[in-house]
């Protein structure tokens, strides 16, 4: 078993058992996970916080740790500017242009809110968010 926190587009959260994440993903897609206060379908599990490093003393001194994740992303940065089409605020659009279309495989990046990502996710198009890292700092 395990168990989510759940989000409701009214803005309540609650927690839900699951025989698996996979169970998850199948009643979600198949719009069976109702909100337990308005009863609605528009339910995504609950993003953790990114601030990775803040909760422990012993690992946000361990900087050394942090400036390689953030190589790593910086890394992952240039890759994706590399190789996908930067197509900055139309990203939701065009994201669904390619998935439905299928007229290119080339990747793609660009800027979307955390509701248009999820939304693009629901259509079940294949979407990840990265932090953006912009320079190493010391
Ligand atoms: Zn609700």
């Amino acid at each position: 078993m395990i168990k989510y926190n759940l989000i409701c587009e009214c803005g309540k959260t609650f927690e839900s058992w699951f025989s698996s994440s996979d169970e998850h993903d199948v009643l979600r897609r198949k719009k069976l996970i109702n909100c337990i206060y308005c009863d609605s379908t528009a339910v995504r599990k609950s993003v953790m916080s990114p601030n990775l490093f803040s909760k422990t003393n012993k690992i946000s001194k361990n900087t050394n740790l942090e400036k390689k994740v953030k190589k790593q992303l910086l890394d992952l940065r240039k890759y994706i500017e590399k190789n996908c089409k930067n197509v900055g605020d139309n990203f939701t659009r065009e994201a669904r242009n390619i998935h439905y279309d299928k007229k290119t495989s080339k990747g793609i990046y660009g800027r979307a809110t955390q509701e248009e990502t999820a939304e693009l996710m629901d259509e079940g198009i294949d979407v990840t968010t990265i932090p953006w890292v912009n320079k190493l700092e010391n």
